[in-house]
């Protein structure tokens, strides 16, 4: 459980922008905030990993390095909840880590009717 403080410190300032601006838009999940008992909000996100950079045996990193010329990287996926009274953000340990590690990060977008 971190604060937005905490995240913007840990993913960087554009990152955690684009998260708190979602928050408020999206729709509640089913975690409830162990602050304030609401719903926490359920924000969807894709992000983009950098490549792994090789490792593993030659010939495999050649195959790696031919694929990834072609395709672009993985995208990731993941839902995050956080509380929109409170600011509190639910973050595994891994997926914080993947996401500030990540390349880029996008708030999915969701079609909505006007
Ligand atoms: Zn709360």
């Amino acid at each position: 459980m971190l604060d937005s403080k905490t995240i913007f410190n840990k993913i960087g300032e554009e990152k955690a922008l684009a998260i708190e601006r979602e928050l408020s838009r999206c729709k509640a999940g089913e975690k409830m905030c162990p602050s304030c008992e609401g719903r926490m909000n359920r924000i969807p996100i894709t992000y983009v990993m950098p490549d792994s950079g090789g490792g593993g045996d030659l010939v495999g990193a050649l195959v790696v390095a031919t694929i990834q010329a072609m395709i672009p990287n993985k995208k990731e996926y993941l839902d995050l909840d956080g509380c929109p009274s409170c600011g509190l953000f639910w973050f595994d340990s891994g997926e914080m880590s993947n996401v500030s590690l990540s390349e880029s990060m996008k708030v999915k977008e969701k079609r909505r009717p006007k």
